[in-house]
């Protein structure tokens, strides 16, 4: 652990879940001087201070990222653009300014017009995160093994992105550096369309007239209960998502419905020679993800089953 900290001076925008995770993370590897949160809502800000989780503390962006070294916005990826123009006029000469959101082209778009020449944007996006929102929501852990990828345009100071690379290292992740572009198509089938595909069976089911709402919770258990934890994730976080990353849902949407149908006409035909060797490949990718330590390889995710 280093005897200096990385930066004299941290702001934290936004205290849910993740940036509440990084206040716990920069806390557990002494990566701050001073750690400051700001947070636009009283309430939220008030437990965040409840939780002890910074040094300082600010309602309005302006105030908050004054002497930050590094700025980081953890905030929906629709608000990015307004907390930009507030604290674009407060930041510290040669500032690092930074972001978690999980899209990253439109944050780039954003935020770029309206930040200062002096200071150095480097978005970025932890990939992990719960269901869950909320300063009360967040732990130092989060990042532990899991990865963070940085999407620095070319023209970005090398020595602030290396300096950025050593702060989620801080915090416990594997940096990865892309192109915004492809991030957001990896994540648009990794992360996104998944959240779809769980926000749709979830409404679908709650919709269904034949099958009344108390059997669809009694029998959950049958697959749809694992579908209801990702559905249960944050509407504000995840209308942003899908406004912001929506060519690139849109394209991995289309392929997705191609196979789908590709799916519907082996169930229609009989065809259990394609039904098997599809359920055989996806088998072997939950294979591939628990042997890069992506999961635990505990049946039924671990949960609790009387011998
Ligand atoms: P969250 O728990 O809802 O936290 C967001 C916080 O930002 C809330 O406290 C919110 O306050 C505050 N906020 C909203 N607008 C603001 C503004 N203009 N100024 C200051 N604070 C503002 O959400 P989260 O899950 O931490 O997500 C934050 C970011 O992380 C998003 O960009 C998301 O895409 C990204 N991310 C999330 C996950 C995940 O799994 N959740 C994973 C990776 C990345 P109010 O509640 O009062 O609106």
């Amino acid at each position: 652990m280093a005897d200096t900290p990385l930066f004299d001076r941290i702001t934290i925008v936004g205290a849910g879940l993740i940036g509440s995770s990084v206040a716990r993370a920069v806390r557990r590897g002494k990566l701050a001087g001073h750690l400051t949160i700001v947070d636009a809502s009283p309430e939220v800000l008030g437990e965040a201070k409840e939780l002890g989780l910074a040094d300082s503390y600010h309602l309005g962006a302006a105030e908050g990222v004054a002497g930050a070294g590094l700025v980081m916005l953890a905030v929906p990826v629709g608000a990015m653009a307004s907390v930009g123009a507030v604290m674009a006029p407060a930041l510290m000469d040669g500032a690092i300014v930074s972001d978690v959101g999980s899209v990253k082209e439109s944050v780039f778009k954003a935020l770029s017009p309206l930040l200062p020449s002096h200071v150095h944007l480097i978005p970025g996006h932890p990939v992990a995160g719960t269901e869950q929102s909320g300063p009360g929501a967040g732990f130092a852990s989060l990042f532990d093994g899991r990865w963070c990828i940085l999407t620095p345009d070319e023209e970005v100071d090398q020595s602030a992105v290396d300096k950025l690379t050593a702060f989620w290292q801080g915090l416990g992740s594997t940096v990865e550096i892309m192109e915004a572009r492809h991030h957001d198509l990896v994540l648009a089938i990794t992360s996104h369309v998944p959240h779809l595909i769980a926000y749709n069976i979830v409404g679908t089911a709650s919709d269904l007239e034949e099958v009344t709402r108390s059997e669809v919770i009694k029998y959950s258990a049958g697959g749809f209960r694992d579908f209801t934890r990702i559905a249960a994730s944050d509407p504000t976080m995840w209308r942003d998502v899908f406004l912001n990353n929506k060519d690139a849902v849109l394209e991995m949407l289309g392929r997705f419905s191609e196979d789908l149908t590709a799916l519907q006409r082996a169930i229609r035909w009989g065809d259990g020679d394609a039904l098997f060797d599809l359920f055989s490949r996806t088998r072997e990718v939950r294979r591939r993800i628990i042997d890069a330590g992506q999961d635990d390889a505990k049946a039924d995710f671990g949960r609790p089953h009387e011998e």
